[in-house]
């Protein structure tokens, strides 16, 4: 199945990342759409407003590919003929846990099936069911949730707000640093979320006060989904990392800053962060993403990763070509019909200073136990430059200077309606474009 006229490198790039192929939905032959045959990402869905049982699809062009449905009609065999049936549930949980043959089984037939040369085009077109149609659930039961905070200049900028004499801790390029987030709260996009109430502190004050936070913020960041587990005192190994990350999605992780600023010591976040999570609806599988791989590169004057973080494998590929996009939608924006606000553009690329396969290699380490359908948050994708930062305390450093948007609105922190955004793709000359969709989610007010 290698056949990478395009990649020599990219072992992983098989017929379905074919640029050739198209689909018989038209829609997914645009060239620019998020969701061509090369991509075929998972979500799980149901008719909007509907009581139907949640169940999984894979998105094709502007539709839903309905795998129950699909299951029914006993049109695959094999891994893959398990694999649909797995994929016949309200979550993902059961697919992710049969590991990356059977993942990549079925995504070898979904191509074939959905390919404008399909036999099986009739009944498949039954199948099928617009997204415009759809509502969301999030795609897996999410047993355990850790934000890691994997961009070096994200770190560096927010140290320099929280501890200006010490920006970067000295353990920064060593340890992937990590905390355990909440599952209970994470979202699917769309989520409305109330203005979290919380301790204050402010500047010369020594008591707090309860309030509502006023220095509300996002975080834009990547979710990466765990797959098949490892068993309780085993560890994934960073060349075993891939074969147990399932795919990867957008991901808000919500900030109180003035809540934050209060508790994050000793311990680290807790309220602050663990009222909401917003995800992406569609997960883009590993394999998908196999074209946009990029080598993984440590500067020369930094330290290099110890062994248990460093790979042949990862050095080659260990990194990726996503294009992040972060935008802004005010209340007077939606009143109005105009568009949202650009705040920023970057790349997972530049931002990321540990890739997902050696995050997931030091999260097992010490023997820690993943399971399918964990998720794993990259920490705020902020990039070098000024364009390119992925919050709003870095946007506005601080709250000290306000951005003017599009309308002539300001900001410093989120306002109640507020929407953050976020989109991302994947491009480049040898593979047809892919992307995300989108992350969304909005700031309702709250009363204390
Ligand atoms: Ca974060």
């Amino acid at each position: 199945m290698v056949c990478c006229p395009y990649n020599a490198v990219m072992t992983f790039v098989n017929d379905t990342h074919n640029p050739a192929l198209k689909s018989f939905v038209d829609s997914a032959n645009t060239g620019t759409t998020d969701f061509p045959i090369q991509n075929l990402p998972f979500a799980v869905f149901r008719r909007a407003g509907s009581k139907e049982d949640f169940r999984c699809g894979v998105a094709i062009g502007d539709q839903v590919l309905d795998l129950t449905a699909l299951g029914k009609m006993h049109l695959l065999s094999g891994d893959a003929a398990q694999a649909v049936q797995a994929c016949s549930e309200s979550s993902l949980n059961r697919f992710m846990a049969l590991g990356a043959a059977s993942w990549s089984a079925l995504r070898a037939s979904l191509s074939r099936l959905l390919s404008i040369d399909s036999p099986h085009e009739g009944v498949l077109r039954g199948c099928l069911v617009p997204q415009a149609d759809v509502e969301y659930d999030l795609p897996a039961r999410i047993g355990d949730y850790t934000d890691f905070y994997a961009s070096v200049h994200h770190a560096t900028n927010v140290g320099k707000l929280f501890r200006p004499d010490q920006p970067l801790l000295p353990n920064y390029k060593w340890v992937p640093i990590g905390y355990h987030g909440r599952a209970s709260s994470v979202g699917v996009s769309g989520q409305a979320l109330k203005r979290p109430v919380g301790q204050v502190c402010g500047a010369g004050q020594t008591v707090p006060v309860l309030q509502a936070s006023r220095r509300l913020d996002f975080e834009l960041e990547m979710g990466i989904f765990v797959g098949n587990g490892n068993a309780l005192g085993s560890r994934v190994s960073i060349d075993e990392a891939p074969s147990h990350l399932f795919g990867m999605c957008l991901l808000n992780d919500w900030s109180a800053r003035d809540i934050q600023g209060w508790e994050y010591q000793p311990l680290g976040p807790f309220l602050s962060k663990n009222f909401g999570t917003t995800i992406s609806p569609w997960i883009v599988t590993n394999e998908a993403l196999a074209p946009f791989r990029k080598p993984f590169v440590r500067d020369a004057a930094d330290p290099q990763p110890l062994p248990y973080l460093t790979s042949d494998n990862n050095s080659a590929q260990g990194s990726l070509n996503v294009s992040l996009e972060l935008l802004i939608e005010t209340q007077a924006m939606r009143d109005t019909g105009t568009v949202p606000h650009s705040l920023s553009r970057g790349n997972y690329n530049d931002a990321a200073y540990w890739t997902p396969q050696q995050l997931i290699a030091h999260h097992t380490v010490n023997g820690c136990n993943l399971q399918p359908g964990d998720l794993l948050g990259t920490g705020t994708l902020s990039g070098p430059t000024a364009d390119s930062l992925g919050s709003l305390l870095e946007i506005t450093e601080g709250g000290k200077k306000a951005v003017t948007l599009h309308n002539g609105q300001t900001r410093t922190f989120l306002e109640d309606g507020d929407t953050i955004i976020m989109r991302a793709h994947c491009e480049s000359d040898a593979a047809v474009r892919i992307g995300f969709g989108e992350c969304r989610g909005v700031i309702l007010a709250v009363e204390l």
